[in-house]
């Protein structure tokens, strides 16, 4: 056919995941799984049960449980009206207030505190960078119902024992108290006499939050406003005796753990509802400090939300960047892992292969059966990239016998006598873990 005349095939659009929500692709996934047993772990030890809620919740929930003047409710939720009945949802930015609304809905705190955690992907409208996303993962607690500083220093070291489970050194504590709201309210008052007194060093956003939200101008990420912060009236010098002998008590109990940590009279929630302790998790990751996780006090959340009072404390982890500082200590991807591949001769062996591997399975080893046939060695390659141990091969003429073979995959592994041994298929299951176990206990080299 003349090629100017030929039509041209259209390929069909090349579709990609939407900019800042990433896939978590199979090599990366022992990283997680590594990360999300440490946590199951952790949690645990604690006493701490896992709670699911919803992806999707009333926008009015988050406007109320995280606050009007915060960076995630002015600019970052997806929000959106659903069409079927004109609710204004909104997919959720972060889980505490989600954890709070289902523990009301279900009356949780009726016969006492709860110690809850959740995991999960959170959505927030911001610009994609290293380690930030529209779409992440936390994980977190929430200790309910108990007021005492005691909770506090329970959530704080369930966060240490998770580094110390993961490998993490470096990952520094930060601690502030914010008080109660009249404390703040009084500070509130000197903090915006003493911007209003600089109002020309201040950036747009500060200008902005001058009188609704001054205390969140203290955390500000600007370099050119950050010495000004640094002067600025301490929220600390306007504690209480109560709110102070809350945060003595928690350095106290820190201590005799012997946690170190550090106070950052700046590090600040600036939601109205956060009182008493809070703080961060702070690491270096390329010489940029990164927080991996926040959390604090926030007795009048519970209240707010429309429950029965009942004080909270809890953090949320940032999932993706404690993953990034266990990439930084060099815990990389492992090799995919299965036990057994079985290799067959096509359809005349299909049947005895698919049972051979099914008694395999049922024997609790790790099988793939290998599908779509194709010759011996082409097999052989897929096996080898497998990261299988063993090759089951299952042909023909040895399944006439009634038999099949087993083939170490790799050199030098011992448990096997020779290169290839046959095997009578009945005992084929048998066989097989005998030889794995034997060769746990006795791995020579598998370089050799
Ligand atoms: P920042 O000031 O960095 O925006 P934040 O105050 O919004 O942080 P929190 O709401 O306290 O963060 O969330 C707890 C943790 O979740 C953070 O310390 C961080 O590790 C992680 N986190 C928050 N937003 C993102 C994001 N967009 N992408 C990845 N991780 C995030
Ligand atoms: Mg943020």
């Amino acid at each position: 056919m003349d090629r100017t005349t030929q039509t041209k095939k259209t390929q069909p659009e090349r579709l990609n995941g939407v900019r800042g929500m990433n896939d978590v692709l199979p090599a990366d996934e022992p990283l997680w799984r590594r990360f999300e047993d440490a946590v199951a772990g952790t949690m645990r030890a604690y006493g701490y049960s896992q709670i699911r809620t919803p992806i999707v919740e009333h926008t009015r929930l988050f406007v109320r449980g995280i606050g009007e003047v915060t960076d995630i409710v002015e600019k970052e939720m997806y929000s959106f009206t659903d069409s079927l009945n004109g609710e204004d949802l909104t997919l959720r930015p972060e889980n505490t207030a989600g954890v709070v609304r289902a523990v009301i809905e279900h009356s949780l705190l009726y016969d006492g505190p709860k110690r809850l955690w959740y995991a999960g992907p959170m959505f927030r409208h911001e610009r994609p960078q290293k380690g930030r996303y529209r779409q992440f993962h936390q994980v977190g607690a929430e200790a309910l119902g108990m007021a005492g500083p005691d909770a506090d220093a329970e959530v704080i070291l369930l966060c240490q024992r998770l580094w110390d489970e993961l490998g993490l050194e470096g990952v520094r504590l930060e601690i502030n108290s914010l008080g109660a709201s009249h404390e703040r309210r009084a500070h509130r008052e000197a903090l915006i006499g003493y911007f209003e007194a600089h109002r020309d060093a201040l950036d747009a956003e500060a200008q902005r939050r001058l009188h609704s939200n001054p205390l969140r101008i203290l955390d500000t990420k600007n370099p050119a406003m950050q010495a000004l912060a640094e002067q600025a009236p301490r929220l600390i010098d306007y504690l209480g005796p109560e709110s102070l002998a809350h945060f003595e008590r928690l350095q106290g109990l820190l201590r005799s753990q012997n946690l170190p940590f550090r106070i950052n009279p700046r590090l600040v929630r600036g939601l109205d509802y956060y009182n008493l302790t809070v703080f961060e998790w702070v690491a270096d990751v390329g010489g940029t400090a990164l927080t991996v996780c926040g959390g604090g006090r926030y007795d009048p959340l519970v209240e707010m939300l429309g429950g029965k009072p009942a004080p909270a404390c809890g953090f949320a982890i940032g999932v993706e960047r404690v993953l990034e500082l266990m990439r930084a200590r060099g815990d990389a991807a492992a090799q995919p892992q299965c036990d057994v591949y079985v290799v067959h001769q096509g359809d005349e062996t299909l049947d005895s292969a698919l049972q051979a591997a099914e008694r395999l399975r049922d024997a609790g080893l790790d099988v793939i059966l290998h599908c779509g046939g194709g010759s011996f060695k082409s097999q052989f390659k897929r096996a080898d990239t497998s990261g299988a141990q063993l090759a089951v091969i299952v042909g023909a003429d040895e399944l006439a016998r009634g038999e099949a073979s087993v083939k170490w995959l790799r050199s030098g592994q011992a448990g096997v006598a020779g290169p290839q041994q046959s095997v009578a298929i009945d005992r084929l299951a048998e066989v097989v873990v005998e030889a794995i176990v034997a060769n746990q206990d006795n791995p020579e080299d598998p370089g050799q």
